[in-house]
């Protein structure tokens, strides 16, 4: 076991900042961080201000079997995984990311993983379908950011993504006016939204993928990745 005199063991997900306005995050921040994560999992979670950190208060059971895991996983994971915002009332980014905390990126990559850091900005719209095949637009809300990016997350505290940012996997869908479309998008991105993946360091761990994190949270399958990536086949 693994003792830690200070509290601020080295395996959390953990508060991080307001990126926008260079501050630590309000409480209203705080609730909007914790309230996402929530609604990926059946355990119940709570913040501890001593620590700063996200913590399990009780466990859960119930449909979100993937996501309940996955957030397990990364509160238990050897690598701090740290959420933050990148809005200030009407400046921010479009959208959201997530990368080595340190700038160690190539740990990410090659198999010794690493802490990680979350930005989650402004939603953007996708495509999305419904079981009966109808397609619309639907601009992503801050949960379904955050399930995007703890699929990369859980991958990159492992160092197992895929590396690069070459637009070189094709996603091929219909969009909202019936028209085929193809867009080519980073390997990374495909096998977080759509790609099956099993880990070789958390052996025979299956990683999730955003649209069965959706399925979980009963939303509709996410059909691409972004509209400005769309390409007339
Ligand atoms: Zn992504």
């Amino acid at each position: 076991m693994f003792i830690d005199p200070t509290g601020m063991s080295k395996e959390d997900i953990e508060i991080g900042r307001n990126e926008v306005a260079n501050r630590k995050l309000n409480s209203n921040e705080i609730k909007t961080v914790l309230s996402a994560l929530q609604n990926i999992t059946d355990d119940k979670l709570t913040f501890n201000k001593k620590n700063n950190r996200i913590e399990i208060k009780e466990f859960g059971k119930g449909d979100k079997k993937e996501g309940t895991e996955l957030i397990r996983k990364l509160i238990n994971n050897q690598n701090t995984v740290t959420i933050n915002i990148n809005i200030d009332g009407k400046y921010g980014m479009v959208g959201a990311t997530s990368g080595a905390t340190n700038g160690d990126v190539e740990n990410t990559t090659n198999g010794r993983g690493t802490d990680i850091s979350i930005s989650l900005g402004f939603g953007h719209e996708i495509y999305t379908m419904d079981s009966k095949g109808k397609v619309s637009v639907e601009k992503l809300s801050t949960t379904d950011m955050l399930t995007h990016e703890l699929v990369h997350t859980i991958a990159q505290v492992n160092g197992e993504t895929s590396p690069g940012f070459n637009n070189n996997t094709p996603v091929y869908y219909t969009d909202v006016n019936g028209n085929a479309q193809i867009e080519m998008i980073p390997k990374e991105e495909y096998l977080t939204i759509f790609g099956e993946r099993i880990s070789k360091k958390d052996k025979g761990y299956q990683y999730p993928t955003e649209n069965r994190l959706r399925r979980e949270q009963k939303k509709n399958k996410r059909i691409n990745y972004l509209k400005t990536k769309q390409i007339k086949r």
